[in-house]
């Protein structure tokens, strides 16, 4: 894959609306130039390879290697902040479950890196992500705003330029910014709009160690790969400005990481047909025989048509319990394998010696379900194992150590949180709320309600799917039904989703749906969602996914195809399906 410098749409003046405002009288402002080329406020895509529906932009695989100027207007930060002026890393962590997070108690430790960071720092112990894929959920990492304030809820929805990011925020405050990841169907790429305001951004031939290098260029070893170009940047950037570096890493995402079994090693022959996963070539153009797995997906068609269970996921469910132990000791070597990434970036930044100015901030862009409620992998329902994401940060002046705060926040709290932190104004239209004060103990609570929406498929009716949480409830609208008994859920019409809700209280396992027995706390939290939702929707940026942009998700688990657009009707008997019991 040729490495090349990627750009956007549209660049230039129309991109940052927001800014002038934000930073009025704060000088005049300086516009990026992207990479070596004249500046050209206009200058058209080169991402298309195929052409795209009219009105829509398309989305290409590919390295990318960009490089934009600062803004000249600077704002100064408020020198009372926690830690004003500190540099700022946030890793996102593909597809991890919190407790596969060593810190949180469940499976001590699988994760040493991470643990070390939650020893230096706290952990939340019911951080939500705002969806149950990587796209939508890094979008409220970098906006603040949740997936219907953003627009950007599917495969097709990409960031309109008037939504203001976190790094174009931390530019006007002097920050150098830098982006880092692997060519992969994560969505963190220029096509997405998830590029603006950083000043460098890196999108790396996928390395050996990651689900998406592995079949390209061998199996397993080395480790820590994906932090390579971090760590790299880390170390060419002096003291004498801030820095804010994110890293989206998937080295724990499906097809699991793993070397052969050995002879004898798994009756199930489980692991023999995962290591095989990762390492299988599409060759009929339809994924059919190479992809044996999917991360999620009723039967509708849309940008996702699942085309019918697959048979890897088939034989775990023939086999039972033992397979499904071989599945999650897969899944917990890919994490160990996964904290590697997050180990050479602490270590570059102690090798910096800028620990104690630096704030770390880790969070999972989702979780797993692991078979938790008939799900295998992500991206299809709304229950804990997949959106109660692991969230650590390590913020250098503050005295809790090693603490958990127990308090409801969401992925859209992020932004908040880091500006505030480093004295920094949050742009206006921000659904997120500082996190600072549960950090510093002066409140145990700063929200009321976190929204989780979207998800891999597209949705056929205008009923969105997605999941209301708050301190008590759950309550969760998915295609997928509620993992009850099959042809138990409450009837619904086709193309509606499930309702499932939950009490915390007494069912942490999200095991029995009390949405008949609790029909007002359905009414008000439907309602709660419906306010935001009239008060908030904004359109996406309309894209289309290009046949080398379907094929990598494939091989990611996402066995799907283009199919028609929104608003047809779902396939005939398109029940809830394959997933429920
Ligand atoms: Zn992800």
């Amino acid at each position: 894959m040729s490495r090349r410098r990627a750009s956007s749409p549209s660049f230039g003046r129309s991109d940052w609306p927001w800014l002038a405002l934000a930073v009025a009288g704060a000088g005049v402002l300086g516009w990026g130039v992207w990479g070596d080329a004249p500046a050209e406020p206009s200058s058209p895509a080169v991402i298309a390879a195929l052409p795209a529906p009219a009105g829509t932009l398309p989305v290409s695989p590919g390295t990318v290697s960009l490089d934009a100027a600062a803004p000249d207007a600077k704002s100064a930060p408020d020198g009372g902040a926690v830690c004003a002026g500190c540099d700022i890393v946030v890793i996102t962590v593909c597809s991890l479950r919190r407790d596969h997070v060593g810190a949180y108690g469940e499976h001590p430790g699988i994760t040493p890196a991470l643990d070390s960071l939650a020893a230096d720092g706290v952990r939340f112990t019911r951080a939500y992500a705002a969806s149950n894929f990587t796209l939508a959920s890094l979008a409220a990492v970098l906006t603040g705003r949740f997936g219907s304030h953003s627009g950007v809820t599917g495969w097709d929805k990409g960031l309109t330029a008037d939504v203001p990011t976190l790094p174009e925020v931390l530019g006007i405050y002097g920050y150098r910014t830098g982006a880092f990841t692997v060519d992969a169907p994560s969505g963190f790429r220029p096509d997405y709009g998830l590029h603006r305001g950083f000043q460098r951004m890196e999108i790396v031939p996928p390395p050996r160690d990651t689900p998406d290098g592995r079949f390209l260029q061998g199996d397993a070893t080395p480790r820590g790969a994906t932090a390579g170009p971090l760590v790299d940047w880390l170390g060419s950037q002096d003291a004498s400005r801030p820095i804010f570096a994110m890293m989206h890493t998937r080295t724990a995402h499906y097809p699991f990481v793993l070397g052969p079994p050995a002879e004898g090693e798994d009756p199930t022959g489980v692991r023999q047909l995962l290591w095989e996963a990762g390492r299988a070539v599409p060759t009929d153009g339809k994924g059919a025989q190479a992809m044996p797995g999917m991360a999620g997906g009723t039967a509708q068609r849309g940008v996702v048509s699942i085309g019918g269970p697959d048979p890897l996921q088939r034989k775990v469910r023939e086999l039972g319990a033992p397979a499904v132990a071989v599945w999650r000791e897969a899944y917990a070597e890919a994490v160990t394998r996964m904290d590697l990434d997050v180990k050479r970036v602490l270590d570059a930044i102690e090798a910096r010696g800028r620990k104690d100015r630096t704030i770390v901030l880790v969070v999972g862009d989702h979780g797993e379900s692991l078979d938790d409620h008939g799900e295998l992998l992500h991206g299809d329902a709304y229950w804990d194992s997949v959106v109660n994401v692991p969230l650590l940060m390590r913020v250098p002046g503050l005295t809790r150590r090693g603490k958990a705060v127990d308090a409801l926040v969401s992925q859209a709290d992020i932004l908040p949180t880091l500006l505030d932190l480093v004295g920094a104004v949050p742009p206006a239209g921000v659904d997120g709320v500082s996190m600072v004060p549960l950090l510093t103990g002066a409140t145990s609570r700063v929200r009321d309600v976190a929204f989780v929406e979207g998800g891999v498929a597209r949705q056929v009716s205008d009923v969105p799917r997605g999941a209301v949480v708050t301190a008590d409830w759950s309550l969760l609208r998915q295609d997928r039904g509620c993992g009850e008994v099959p042809g138990q859920d409450a009837p619904r019409r086709p193309g509606e989703p499930a309702t499932c809700l939950y009490a915390r209280a007494d069912d942490a396992a999200q095991a029995t749906n009390v949405a008949r027995t609790h029909a007002e706390v359905v009414a008000d939290l439907l309602g709660r969602w419906e306010a935001f939702r009239a008060a908030n929707a904004a359109a996406a940026a309309p894209l289309t996914l290009d046949a080398g942009f379907v094929k990598t998700l494939q091989q990611n688990g996402y066995a799907f195809t283009p199919g028609p657009a929104a608003g047809d009707t779902p396939r005939s008997g398109g029940a809830p399906a394959s997933g429920s019991r």
